[in-house]
Parts: C-alpha cells; structure tokens; sequence
C-alpha cells in the first residue's frame, strides 16, 4: 500500500482539524470544504478504496459508517440532513487513494451530483 497524505495526518506528521479519533479511525476537516460543513472520516488501515476493502474489513466498515453518523451529530447536521460520499477511482473522482467519507451538510445541497 502506497503512502499518502492521509498516512501523515494519522500519524500527526502534518497538521490537521481533527474533530474524532479513536484506535481504528480519524475525521478531520477537509482542507477545500465544499459545503459549511465538510469532514473527512477515514479508517486508520490504509484500504485503498470501498472497491479494494475485503471481507476482513467488515467489521471496520460498520464501524466507519457508525462514526459518519457520529461525526454528523457532532458538527450539528442531524436535524437539517447531510451528505455522505465515498468517491472510488478516476471515474469517482478519487484524488486520494486512502479511504474516505466526505461528510457534506450546512446548506441544501444538489442531487445529482456533476
Ligand atoms: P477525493 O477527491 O474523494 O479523493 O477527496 C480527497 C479530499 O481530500 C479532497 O476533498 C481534498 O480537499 C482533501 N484533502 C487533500 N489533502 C488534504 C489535507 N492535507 N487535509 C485535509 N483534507 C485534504
């Protein structure tokens, strides 16, 4: 698995918002927001993408989905609603191949997307 930028914020080798941690998982700010509020959350082992995770990683994923909700209440969205994204692959739109949810709320947002 290769290093990425994420590999350093887990490490706290650059700085980051972190608004969560715990032994398996981390969210932080994303640095270009897309929304009010936009918060990345992404697991601690270094899983490429949804695409490559494996059936060793299911209990991870819960997990993970379990933290998205968590993080969401936390930073205020519960009421007005949020987005929760997964990009994977070019196609996608991955630009990091760490990965991550995009937690996107504070304003009415589009559907579909671009
Ligand atoms: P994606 O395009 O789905 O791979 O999303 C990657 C996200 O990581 C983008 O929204 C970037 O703005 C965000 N990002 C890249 N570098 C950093 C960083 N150092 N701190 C916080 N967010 C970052």
């Amino acid at each position: 698995m290769s290093e990425t930028i994420f590999s350093k914020i887990i490490r706290k080798e650059i700085p980051a918002k972190i608004v969560y941690e715990d032994q398996w998982s981390l969210a932080f700010a994303d640095i270009h927001p897309q929304a009010p509020t936009h918060v990345l959350v992404i697991p601690k082992k270094p899983i490429r993408s949804l695409a490559e995770a494996t059936e060793e990683d299911k209990e991870l994923l819960g997990h993970l989905q379990f933290v998205v909700a968590k993080v969401a209440e936390t930073c205020g969205l519960s009421q007005g609603g949020y987005r929760v994204v997964t990009n994977i692959g070019s196609d996608g739109g991955q630009s990091v191949p760490h990965l991550h949810y995009h937690i996107l709320g504070g304003r009415p947002l589009d559907w579909p997307p671009g």
